[in-house]
């Protein structure tokens, strides 16, 4: 696992705001461009002059400190490296890596407010004026090298922004116009057809939503997402975004409730929702709700692994794009292979004890950091060659 959050210790200088910097290794720039980014030490050398922020990796102990802001690195945010941008709140040196520039998952967060309140949400929602965060998003976009491959927006519910939302998607589109674009939304601001024809005006070359369904009953989804009518307005954004010829990616977060429905879903899916771009069918991340609503929630990948053979082979044999993400390769069928994904972020990627001779650990997905402390299964049969039927 690689800490996103943490703090520097401060060694010299009085910050006073908070700001959001890129990182460079780089101790021959310009006045003009020094002074707007953070530089990286890592050996024990004299600090050069004119940066933002100087963040020593090793402290100083034969060389000098200048009077300007200096940080030591904690160890467990070593990690940082060329590219990276970061948030420093000036006052606690509080850190946040809000990019990474080795990572091809950089997820973005826009908000903590949300018009859910899902039995497993893993970001609860938070009922507070948190704007600054999109605001900050602006700034982020504008430090993000262009040839990143893809960055994703997660909330919450990003579109509850609105007009604001759309115009981030116009300003990455602008700043960023090679690199993909993944949102997380419930979907629901889309049954709006004039937002929905707004954000298809932008005509982003790369860009996908990713909804959840969760449930084909509508009072199951319902429930488990805690909203009236979530159901109805998300399956009628869904629908004004493809008559919008817009990418919708369809996920299905497993658990307890739906588990076993899974083959009705995909039917549901194939029948009336056929020509959305990607069904991703993922596994439970024990954090957040998830942890208060274990016992309702709560199922063995092993119980379930045959629905999930199922499901996946409906939506298969209508030729649809479809992924398994979360899942342990242990426990999953033979005949799902094709669409098992290594989709847990490295960030908060994790194996347990029961993994450390498995000869498939390379091609297998782990854990979330969060659920591998938690609650795992004790089913878990590690490979002991590269043959299916030879796991212990
Ligand atoms: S035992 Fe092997 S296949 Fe099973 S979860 Fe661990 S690494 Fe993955």
């Amino acid at each position: 696992m690689i800490k996103l959050n943490g703090r520097f210790k401060l060694l010299s200088g009085n910050p006073l705001d908070s700001y959001v910097t890129p990182l460079t290794k780089n101790m021959t720039l310009p006045l003009v461009l020094a002074n707007k980014v953070g530089l990286i030490l890592e050996e024990d050398i004299d600090s050069p002059q004119g940066y933002k922020f100087i963040l020593r990796k090793k402290p100083s102990v034969n060389s000098k400190l200048s009077k300007e802001i200096e940080y030591l690195v904690s160890t467990d945010l070593q990690h940082l490296d060329e590219g990276d941008v970061v948030r420093v709140e000036g006052q606690d040196s509080n850190v946040r890596v809000l990019y990474r520039r080795k990572s091809n998952q950089n997820s973005i967060l826009i908000t903590e407010q949300c018009n859910h309140y899902c039995l497993m949400c893993s970001q609860p929602p938070k009922d507070i004026d948190d704007g600054y965060i999109i605001d900050e998003v602006f700034d982020l976009i504008k430090l993000i090298p262009q040839d990143t491959l893809e960055i994703g927006f997660t909330g919450g519910e990003p579109t509850l922004f609105g007009d604001k939302f759309l115009d981030l998607i116009n300003l990455t589109k602008s700043y960023l116009p090679n690199t993909s674009l993944h949102i997380l939304s419930n979907g629901r601001s889309f049954q709006d057809i004039k937002f929905a024809r707004d954000y298809a005006k932008i005509d982003h070359p790369d860009v996908m939503i990713g909804i959840p369904i969760y449930s084909d009953d509508p009072v199951m989804h319902d429930y488990i997402v805690q909203a009236k009518n979530a159901y109805n307005e998300t399956i009628r954004g869904i629908l004004n975004l493809k008559s919008l010829n817009q990418k919708v990616e369809i996920r299905v977060v497993i658990h307890k409730l739906n588990a076993f429905q899974l083959s009705s879903i995909a039917d549901f899916i194939v029948r009336n929702l056929q020509f959305v771009d990607h069904v991703a069918l993922m596994g439970l991340e024990i954090i957040g709700f998830t942890r208060a609503n274990l016992d309702l929630l709560w199922v063995d990948q092993i119980e379930y692994k045959d629905e999930l053979s199922k499901a996946t082979q409906i939506l298969r044999n209508y030729g649809m794009n479809v992924s398994i993400y979360n899942h342990q390769l242990c426990l999953v069928n033979e005949d799902v292979k094709f669409a098992y994904r290594k989709s847990i972020s490295d960030w908060k990627n994790e194996y347990v004890p029961e993994c450390g001779k498995c000869l498939k650990k390379e091609e297998c997905g782990g854990f979330f950091t969060s659920s591998a402390l938690y609650k795992y299964s004790s089913n878990l049969k590690p490979f002991r060659n590269n043959i299916e039927e030879d796991c212990i």
